[in-house]
């Protein structure tokens, strides 16, 4: 049984539909992994994001027709994520249009930029996992950012480049709506959020989400600056918006509710900074910082700070290691054991290979089995299914999405390789 309360984050964040912010604006959540907006203008609509695939992007266009026929006139580009910007040619319809976007705007799929010596396969390969390919619906339950289940015809299908580029920010007319673009750098560094200072609505991109920021994902993916997240939530906070519109999960109402989701948000990732650093001050491992930590109560207990997306454990080792790098501190750690080494050396503590395995099948420890199962490989030994059946266990127990799916994925190839049931 999956995590119940994943399935009620699913169920009440991804729910397809198109919620009305304002009289002359709309998102639609639910249709794609990321989420879409209207704003509707004299004669033309803007389109705030375009989804993943061209799948998706039709559905959304048609369900935004419900509203208004007008032609898009305009896209903007929250920042450059593939899921948000793969289905512009579908709102184009074939029609040269402006397309905004950050100054910034560059891709942070490390490898798929044109490096020549880039570890591809393995973030290819990070990405099917995190993102549960090959599970079906029912499995995957959910992206953690969108629903598990979505159009996957057009996949990257779509995607249009930006003909404007916003240096700084600016005032723009959308058809008759003012507007104003502004620089956010924050999930990544192009982010460029949107504001309608007349209806009181903000597009964050996905500064903000109703999930615990992923401050890093673990398909593999650069480090993000906290501290510039951080310091764009305060800039965004301080707008006084009645309306949030985020690039994933529903919209925010009332301008106490969106203040207090930003704030909240912001000093949940000066926390993580704020723990680990004072971990790295005091010498600890990288594991211990990773285990100690815990949100505070005042935070632990917002809902949109659940670790459905991102998790703090996670994001403390992204911070360590993106400031002060891969060494701890402790000399120990400068010299290093094949991991086949390592398992010799377990093996020969517990008393030999089938000691091992007996006390990794007697643990109550997942953690722990998954570890000895570890060693038992690289000894040779058979332990696929074992360590399958465990990170099975851990995925239901799960309420995060991408380490749900992550497990489940590794789960189905060691069955296959070991041919176990
Ligand atoms: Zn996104």
């Amino acid at each position: 049984m999956p995590h119940p309360a994943l399935v009620h984050h699913t169920e009440t964040q991804f729910r397809k539909s198109v919620v009305a912010l304002s009289p002359d604006a709309w998102t639609a959540v639910g249709y794609a992994a990321s989420t879409q907006h209207m704003i509707e203008g004299a004669a033309s609509v803007t389109i705030i994001d375009t989804s993943e695939s061209t799948g998706a992007a039709r559905n959304v266009l048609a369900a935004f027709r419900q509203h208004t026929d007008k032609p898009v006139g305009r896209i903007l580009y929250t920042h450059s994520h593939r899921d948000h910007i793969s289905g512009a040619t579908v709102f184009a319809e074939g029609r040269d249009i402006p397309i905004f976007a950050a100054a910034g705007f560059h891709s942070d799929l490390v490898g798929q930029d044109g490096a020549a010596i880039a570890p591809t396969a393995a973030l290819n390969r990070r990405t099917q996992a995190q993102f549960g390919f090959g599970l079906t619906p029912e499995e995957r339950i959910s992206l953690g950012c969108g629903p598990g289940e979505r159009p996957m015809d057009g996949m990257g299908a779509g995607h249009l480049p930006p003909t404007e580029l916003i240096a700084a920010d600016r005032d723009i007319d959308l058809d008759g709506v003012p507007a104003r673009l502004i620089l956010a750098p924050g999930e990544t560094a192009d982010h460029m959020a949107v504001w309608l200072p007349e209806a009181k609505v903000l597009f964050p991109g996905d500064n903000w989400y109703h999930a615990f920021p992923n401050l890093y994902a673990i398909r593999g993916t650069p480090y993000r600056d906290f501290q510039a997240w951080a310091d764009s939530l305060e800039l965004l906070a301080g707008l006084g918006a009645e309306v949030l519109a985020p690039g994933h999960t529903r919209p925010v109402f009332g301008a106490d509710k969106v203040r207090e989701v930003l704030d909240t948000t912001r000093a949940a990732i000066l926390h993580v900074m704020r723990h680990t650093a004072e971990g790295m001050n005091a010498g600890l491992s990288l594991d211990d910082i990773a285990a100690g930590i815990a949100l505070p109560p005042e935070l632990a207990d917002k809902p949109w700070l659940g670790e459905f997306y991102g998790k703090a454990a996670w994001a403390a080792r992204a911070f360590a290691v993106g400031t002060l790098g891969w060494y701890d501190g402790n000399p120990t750690h400068l010299g290093t054991l094949s991991s086949q080494r390592r398992a010799e050396h377990m093996a020969a503590l517990a008393g030999g290979p089938d000691d091992l395995r007996a006390a990794a099948e007697q643990t109550d420890d997942l953690q722990w089995r998954l570890e000895l199962c570890d060693a038992l490989i690289a000894l040779g030994q058979p332990a696929e299914a074992m360590k399958a059946a465990a990170l099975e266990t851990l995925a239901e127990a799960e309420i995060n999405a991408t380490a749900r799916n992550t497990y489940l994925w590794h789960a189905r190839r060691l069955r296959a390789a070991e041919g176990a049931p």
